[in-house]
């Protein structure tokens, strides 16, 4: 991902290299070129408009340096810019201090909740959790199931309703998973819940119902950032419908333009908290918005 913003942001960097000092019309070219670019790889429009504007601001306002020259200085605005729409500091899991610490997953169907839940589990315990998964998506067929394989996989315990008594009701499951979690000493609830493929009404209701029956530490949103433009759209719909505390950005390997990455944060106020990069439980890490900043101006 980013590979083209990469590339584009070098050129337009590269054509200041030259200069001794940044004149007006310099500042507007870059901005239009970096405007371009961002457009380009898909970032949301508000967004694009935004960055633009302070990065205009910044390098009119930025002094002449006996360290930087003009091209270097743009690209340090640039960096501390895109840290900035990134979310700046990384914003961590806030464990309860009576555990257990509830983590709910809300996001479309296909988005990588049920895998996320399995790579969630096996950094927890890395970190030195004893993680409780619960399967509270009961509308996909094999989702139990599923979430039962990645559970195995990482070495955690899933909660799920008994088979053989009908689909079973997702909002019992969760409330139930609670207390089992106390009795079995689990310090970490992550409950995966069922997605449409679209945003659907009743989607947001049966999420609302468990978010109000568990009441969450943390609500983390998982969108697919190969959706595009659609990834905004999505999070704000899951933010009017369920509400969230962070986001969780999937399929990071994927050949994406990344402008979801870099809208989402913006557009809905809302931290980027982890980032999947492949389908293997390895295969996710804490997200940094200075190390993506830095990837994307590598
Ligand atoms: P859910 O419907 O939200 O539970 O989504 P799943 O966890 O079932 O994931 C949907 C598909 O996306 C599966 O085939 C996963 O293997 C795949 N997937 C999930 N996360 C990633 C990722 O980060 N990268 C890639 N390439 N595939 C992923």
């Amino acid at each position: 991902m980013f590979e083209t913003l990469s590339d584009r942001l070098t050129t337009v960097f590269s054509s200041l290299r030259s200069k001794g000092r940044l004149s007006e019309a310099d500042i507007n070219a870059t901005a239009r070129e970096i405007r371009v670019a961002l457009l380009e790889a898909d970032v949301a429009l508000p967004v694009v408009k935004d960055f633009i504007a302070r990065v205009k601001e910044r390098a009119r306002g930025a002094e002449v340096s006996q360290a930087l020259n003009p091209a270097q200085q743009v690209v340090k605005i640039v960096n501390e810019e895109l840290i900035e729409i990134l979310g700046g500091e990384t914003r961590r899991i806030r464990f309860a201090k009576n555990p257990p610490t509830v983590i709910m997953l809300a996001g479309l169907q296909g988005s990588g909740k049920t895998t996320l839940a399995g790579k969630l589990a096996r950094w927890l315990k890395q970190e030195g959790h004893t993680p409780l998964l619960v399967a509270a998506d009961l509308q996909r067929p094999n989702a139990v199931q599923q979430l039962q394989v990645v559970g195995e996989r990482a070495g955690a315990a899933v909660f799920a309703p008994e088979p053989g008594n009908g689909v079973g009701d997702p909002v019992d499951v969760a409330r139930r998973s609670l207390d089992h979690a106390r009795h079995a000493q689990h310090d970490v609830v992550v409950i995966d819940t069922a997605g449409r493929l679209g945003v659907d009404a009743e989607m947001m209701r049966q999420a609302a119902d468990i978010r109000d029956a568990v009441r969450p530490h943390e609500i983390l949103f998982v969108v697919d950032a190969m959706i595009g433009q659609d990834a905004v759209t999505t999070a704000q719909a899951f933010l009017d419908g369920v509400g969230f505390d962070g986001v969780v950005l999937t399929k990071l390997d994927g050949d994406a333009r990344g402008g979801a990455a870099l809208s989402v944060r913006h557009v809905t106020g809302r931290p980027i908290m982890f980032a999947s990069t492949g389908e293997k439980l390895e295969d996710f890490n804490v997200f940094h918005p200075d190390r993506m900043a830095g990837r994307i101006l590598d």
